[in-house]
């Protein structure tokens, strides 16, 4: 398996970051990666032609099949573009239906299950506040954490990219909401292209440098210490 993180519980780390970062910035993942960007640009040209314009329907499916495209290819491309083993297939489509689904709280916020309701509301919506990310992901930590699911380590890294990556994109429109400090502007549309393209790098180092899941196994036994609870 391809997969960037390189703990291995039973040896440590063996390779370092620095080749890591090498088995992330591979060409099949930089032209992969290449391609989202196509695949971005092509989506939002789409979404700009008065046809789709003038249906609502079409243009909320098309913008939630491209928030969901754009987290599983992300997550893809973090797992190094190896898309042979189920446990990956299933972590690839858990990142597009968290992109893709995190715009269910337009109908929670306006209460109701019409697109007119939930597309016309004066507020954002709960779960496009960005500062909500880290908070999710710290609790999702714990969790995982207090629970022993150390093989669920990856989850807090795949929600970030998945949510982070639907905020950017709508962040081009509104800016990022970020609770209690205000908005920022809207994003430009070439720096949300970047940061998509970036992203999935940025994360997959992020998870090498953390030694995943070498924190998780010491955070659980902190835990364990902390709760009284004998070792494991
Ligand atoms: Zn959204």
């Amino acid at each position: 398996m391809r997969l960037p993180i390189i703990y291995n519980l039973d040896k440590g780390l063996s390779n370092g970051t620095t080749s890591s970062i090498k088995g992330i910035l591979t060409s099949a993942n930089l032209i992969s990666a290449s391609f989202l960007g196509v695949f971005c640009l092509t989506c939002d040209r789409l979404a700009q032609t008065a046809a789709c314009r003038r249906n609502r329907v079409f243009a909320a499916l098309l913008d939630n099949f491209t928030h969901g495209i754009i987290g599983s290819w992300t997550w893809a491309v973090v797992l190094g573009g190896n898309l042979n083993s189920t446990k990956n297939l299933r972590q690839i489509i858990l990142a597009g239906i968290l992109a893709s689904c995190m715009d269910v709280d337009h109908f929670l916020a306006a209460r109701s299950i019409h697109l007119k309701d939930a597309t016309s509301l004066q507020q954002r919506p709960l779960f496009h506040m960005t500062t909500l990310i880290p908070v999710i992901a710290i609790i999702s930590e714990i969790i995982i954490c207090a629970s022993g699911l150390h093989r669920l380590h990856y989850f807090p890294y795949l929600f970030t990219l998945s949510w982070f990556s639907h905020h950017i994109r709508d962040a081009t429109r509104r800016g990022l909401w970020l609770w209690p400090f205000g908005s920022t502007p809207p994003v430009p549309y070439g720096m949300y292209i970047g940061l998509t393209l970036v992203l999935p790098f940025l994360i997959a180092i992020l998870m090498s440098i953390t030694g995943s899941p070498i924190h998780a196994v010491e955070l659980h036994r902190v835990l364990h210490r902390v709760g009284g609870i004998q070792q494991v």
